[in-house]
């Protein structure tokens, strides 16, 4: 990356409408013009000149505060920009995300003063990178447990253990590493604390130790990283309470900034299906005039909508100056559905480009292998609804409002959709529920959810029709899904399953 020597002040910032739309067009003249995306997006990593030509407009003072000489970090700003990347790029997108969300916002919420304003005057000057080490081989949905140790020595942290698949890896200049203290007689305490590391200077530079094959977002590297460093006392991140309660208030407002990216990524596929449909001839007419393809695409136009609800919801609230730990319903239900969103997409996008789509250097075909680790980091999405359903539960329990459709009528996050959803929900929930029912359950409320906000969304003038088909396939699917939850099934593995199975021997003893 190159350096440019002077770092911007606000003032210099062109205002934010202009800088979005020339950002627009300059991805589609380097993606489409200068390079081919199709071409490039079967190699690994990224073009040096291309990279240089990004980040040439700054695009990540966004994320950085007004009075370090960012452009503010306003929510709606970041999510617009997330999205404008994720049109052309998903990867991209994920990039931006990944230094917004799991960098800049925590280090500007909680870093201490001195290592903040050097960290953002070298992202601003010398455009540099910044990712997060959560995962380990051993510990991954079960973060708490990480082995990740620290001890403090003088002035300094030393920090040591195995980070595996962070976003940026070899590549970012800083990282919030997460490690547990290491007590005298060689105990990890049960909170988790978060170091920001800048790979540059000595002792802290991590060694990647093993660069993987990742099935998709090949722009982004990944890989396995051995972590022995010793950073200054001032790199460590000041929670207000506990480490843990910090780390739900970043993951949260990540979860709540996931619409950025499914944003431009759900408008691509559904502009991309149109296209298709409109020009492809089959059986001596447009497939735009199938009635199947009609319900496809009407589906692709209803993912748009509510990812649109729910970035306007962000913006109202993920900003950081609200603390989000204890907003884990919400978040929770945004990140599953729109991630859920943004995979059934690109899968029914290459169901309508057909074998054409099949191909790493078709949109159609790299969107679903793209889109599809969005629904495993960052919680994954089986485990994130049941946790929506067990917040829900423990709510029932408090009201003592067994009457699912009375108890989502006083919620604030549902009880506009529930009045379009009476006829569906006017059960009691039994209890306890085994995991695969909180599971499906989950999957309901965050539906639920999503209506709620198409329906907020409608008052701000968002066009009506959208709206309207947004509702209808929300209520099909939630339907849909009641069913499913309310009919029960408990099958699980049957051992020795090959004994007295085979379809052969059946053949041949009935013939
Ligand atoms: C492309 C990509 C980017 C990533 N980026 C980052 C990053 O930037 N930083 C970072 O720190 N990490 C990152 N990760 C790691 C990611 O967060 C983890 O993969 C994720 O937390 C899941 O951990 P795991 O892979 O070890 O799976 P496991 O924990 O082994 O879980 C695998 C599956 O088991 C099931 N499961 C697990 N626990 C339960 C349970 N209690 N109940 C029911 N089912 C369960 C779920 O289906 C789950 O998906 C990334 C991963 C990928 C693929």
């Amino acid at each position: 990356m190159t350096a440019s020597t002077v770092a911007p002040t606000s003032s210099d910032f062109k205002p934010f409408p202009q800088f979005i739309q020339e950002f627009k067009e300059q991805l589609k003249h380097l993606f489409h013009v200068r390079g081919d995306i199709d071409q490039l997006s079967i190699k690994r990593g990224i073009p040096p000149f291309m990279l240089r030509e990004i980040m040439a407009e700054n695009p990540l003072a966004t994320y950085i505060p007004e009075q370090y000489g960012g452009r503010g970090g306003h929510i709606h700003e970041g999510l617009a920009l997330a999205a404008a990347a994720s049109y052309e790029s998903l990867p991209l997108s994920l990039g931006f995300g990944i230094n917004w969300a799991l960098f800049l916002q925590p280090t500007g919420k909680y870093g201490q003063e001195q290592a903040k304003e050097a960290v953002f005057t070298d992202f601003l000057r010398n455009r540099k990178m910044g990712g997060l080490m959560i995962t380990e081989p051993d510990f991954g949905s079960d973060a708490l447990h990480m082995q990740s140790c620290y001890s403090q020595e003088n002035e300094k942290y030393h920090i040591q253990g195995t980070k595996h698949w962070a976003g940026l890896t070899g590549w970012a200049d800083y990282w919030l590493l997460t490690a547990r203290h290491k007590n005298s007689d060689g105990s990890l305490k049960r909170d988790i604390d978060f170091f920001i590391c800048n790979v540059s200077e000595p002792d802290q530079n991590i060694e990647v130790e093993e660069f993987y094959e990742n099935l998709g977002v090949y722009m982004l590297p990944y890989g396995r990283n051995r972590i022995d460093v010793k950073v200054p006392a001032i790199q460590k991140l000041q929670p207000q309470s506990t480490g843990i309660k910090m780390m739900l208030d970043l993951l949260h407002r990540s979860r709540m900034q996931f619409p950025g990216m499914g944003m431009g990524f759900l408008q691509r596929m559904l502009d991309e299906a149109v296209n298709h449909c409109q020009q492809r001839q089959v059986g001596g007419k447009s497939l735009f005039n199938y009635d199947q393809v009609q319900q496809r695409i009407s589906r692709l136009q209803s993912a748009y909508t509510i990812c649109s609800a729910m970035c306007f919801n962000s913006s109202q609230k993920a900003g950081v100056e609200n603390n989000l730990a204890a907003l884990g319903l919400e978040a929770n239900s945004v990140k599953t559905y729109v991630t859920d969103l943004m995979q059934s997409s690109a899968q029914s996008l290459l169901q309508l480009v057909g074998a054409k789509g099949y191909r790493l250097n078709h949109i159609a075909g790299r969107a679903i292998v793209d889109s599809r680790p969005f629904q495993i980091f960052e919680g994954s999405n089986d485990i994130l609804y049941i946790q929506i359903a067990e917040a829900i539960q423990k709510q029932i329990q408090r009201t003592k409002q067994m009457n699912l459709l009375q108890f989502l009528q006083q919620h604030e996050l549902t009880s506009r959709a529930a009045e379009q959803l009476k006829k569906l929900l006017n059960f009691n929930l039994k209890q306890p529920l085994t995991q695969r029912k909180l599971t499906e359950f989950g999957e309901i409320i965050s539906r639920i959810i999503a209506m709620d906000l198409v329906l907020k969304l409608a008052d701000s003038g968002f066009k009506k029709e959208l709206i309207n088909n947004a509702i209808n396939n929300l209520y099909q699917d939630i339907a849909a899904l009641v069913n499913g939850f309310n009919s029960s099934n408990s099958t699980g593995y049957i051992e020795e399953y090959e004994e007295g199975s085979s379809w052969f021997d059946c053949y041949k003893k009935s013939n």
